[in-house]
């Protein structure tokens, strides 16, 4: 029998905006780790154990006993395998950039894994072959490297989120979304193989053909089946620049029968890689002025218009479809054709519809941007609430009036709302990421911060609110970043792969050492060891 440390949750404080620091460490670290041929790579003092407490979310804290700065995958599975073998085995949590929002990188009296210490400048660690159209690159690589590195051989991977400085690991854990997903699936459709060191130490190379139920495990897996060290991603040729469009819509119903017909539009009839990217976010005029991803698109001129469209129709927000087609010099011409075709289409408001012509790593980077404005005025770092959900086509209307005309009501400015389409087929129903049972579903972000206690507070309550809606319409959603506090709360969220997602846990990490910080594993392990 073996006895595991079982963490204690922190709940959020309110006493302050931040929550402030409320335990140190109670559980001292084993000994012998000490003695080991790594150990000059672990650190215990304060400053480096309270630099990996909390997340971009800002809303937990948990202070870990230690924090592990690897210089090679080699010293993560030699770290895993002594915890594994340690009779009071010790929890191990990967930290990629440290952007989940619910403490998921956490590991209370455990031990961070600091994976970009592995090192962002290393050039061994992103490898491009042109020949065979792939990149290797490690799980602790930025998505903007990725994207630095590619484009120097006019290429570069099909799928991405909206901001590159996430690690690659980080976003292989969660799924990988953006407005590419409808057409070549999350990120986690798109890896040919990984190195993966799991729960006992063991370094493995998988694929869909080698040890095929540990990368698909792995993919969408929340960190809970192994640690990600390398990457096989495919390549395709990169446009130069894009078209960058933006539609105005003053309704639901005309905004997502537009995005939902983008999204079906047969590609093989058009422009090769006609339109590669469909988004679409709630604008409100404080938004407009203040959101981190629209700061530098629309005109002061274009702002006036929007704010008076919104006045006219008596509304808190408009909806904007937002779509990019690549925009070569050589294919301009018939570019402009098939879009004022597909234009003509749509039924935005007339008059409505905003262009601009950019590089494609200005696109795909478009966010930093925003980020460093909000980094000047302290803005970066306060509580961020987020929540993510999959909708599915059939209820996003209920949605709509339920959650985003209802429960959030004139509370939507205070960040990004997104909510766009997907197709279920390009998503691959063997990996561990959950989706809803409906063949075109939305996504929704709801990313706001919280600038003082009071807000916080309210935006929390919304949230519980909303869940609380989708249960009792009967709205099938998926959480995406799932967080749930209780076992029937995974289980649930897991529905039919729950059993699969424990045999392969008990497989692949046996003694339920990795990412803690999640809550599964307490639930999940404690039946067995206790
Ligand atoms: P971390 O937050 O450090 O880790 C997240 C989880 O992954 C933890 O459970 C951790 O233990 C595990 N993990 C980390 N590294 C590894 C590894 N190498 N191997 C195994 N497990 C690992 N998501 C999207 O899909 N699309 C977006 O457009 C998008 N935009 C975002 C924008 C911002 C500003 C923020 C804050 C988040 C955004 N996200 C987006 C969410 C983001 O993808 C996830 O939070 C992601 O997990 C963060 O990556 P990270 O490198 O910071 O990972």
């Amino acid at each position: 029998m073996v006895s595991l440390p079982m963490p204690r949750s922190i709940t959020i404080s309110f006493t302050s905006l931040f929550i402030t620091t409320l335990f140190m460490s109670t559980l001292s670290l084993p000994q012998e780790l000490f003695a080991l041929d790594f150990s000059s790579k672990l650190r215990t003092d304060k400053q480096s154990l309270m630099s990996v407490a909390s997340d971009f979310g800002n809303l937990t804290e948990s202070i870990p006993a230690s924090v592990f700065y690897p210089s090679s995958p080699h010293d993560i599975a030699a770290v895993i395998r002594f915890s594994y073998t340690n009779s009071a085995p010790l929890f191990v949590s990967p930290r990629g950039h440290g952007h989940s929002i619910n403490g998921q990188t956490s590991c209370l009296d455990g031990m961070v894994i600091h994976m970009e210490s592995l090192g962002q400048d290393r050039t061994d660690r992103i490898n491009v072959s042109v020949a065979n159209r792939y990149m290797d690159v490690g799980g602790e690589q930025l998505w903007i490297n990725v994207l630095n590195t590619a484009r120097i051989h006019g290429l570069g991977p099909n799928s991405w989120t909206d901001y590159l400085y996430l690690t690659v690991g980080g976003t292989l854990s969660v799924g990988g979304i953006s407005g590419q997903t409808f057409q070549h699936g999350p990120q986690i459709s798109n890896v040919l193989e990984l190195d993966v060191i799991t729960g006992t130490g063991e370094q493995v190379t998988c694929s869909k053909t080698r040890n095929r139920d540990l990368f698909n495990a792995v993919l969408g897996g929340l960190g809970q089946f192994g640690i990600i060290t390398r990457a096989r991603i495919p390549l395709s040729p990169a446009p130069e620049k894009v078209k960058w469009v933006r539609l105005m819509y003053t309704d639901i119903v005309s905004f997502t029968r537009d995005q939902e017909h983008v999204i079906s539009v047969d590609e093989s009839e058009r422009v090769s890689g006609f339109v590669n990217f469909l988004e679409g976010s709630l604008l409100l005029e404080q938004g407009l002025i203040n959101s981190w991803r629209s700061s530098s698109f629309f005109s002061k001129n274009d702002i006036e218009r929007i704010v008076e469209l919104t006045a006219k129709h008596r509304l808190t927000a408009l909806y904007c479809l937002e779509l990019v087609v690549r925009y070569d010099e050589d294919i301009a011409t018939e570019v402009d054709q098939e879009l004022d075709l597909l234009l003509g289409d749509l039924r935005f408001v007339p008059g409505f519809a905003f262009a601009q012509e950019v590089t494609y790593v200005e696109f795909l980077d478009r966010v930093h941007d925003g980020e460093v404005k909000l980094q000047e005025a302290g803005q970066w770092q306060v509580p961020h609430p987020w929540l993510n959900l999959f909708v599915p086509k059939s209820r996003i209307l209920d949605f709509d009036a339920g959650v985003l005309k209802g429960i959030l009501g004139k509370d939507k400015a205070m960040g990004p709302i997104l909510i766009y389409p997907m197709n279920k087929n390009k998503w691959d129903s063997e990996m561990s990421a959950m989706i809803p049972d409906e063949e075109v579903f939305y996504a929704i972000g709801i990313l706001r911060s919280a600038t003082s206690r009071e807000k916080l507070e309210k935006m929390v309550d919304q949230n519980e609110k909303i869940l609380e809606f989708c249960s009792m319409e009967g709205i099938a959603f998926k959480q995406y970043l799932p967080h749930y506090r209780t076992k029937e709360g995974w289980m649930k969220h897991y529905g039919s792969k729950w059993d699969k997602f424990v045999e392969l846990k008990m497989k692949y990490d046996p003694k339920g050492i990795l990412a803690p910080g999640l809550k599964i594993y307490t639930s999940l392990l404690e039946d067995k060891y206790i």
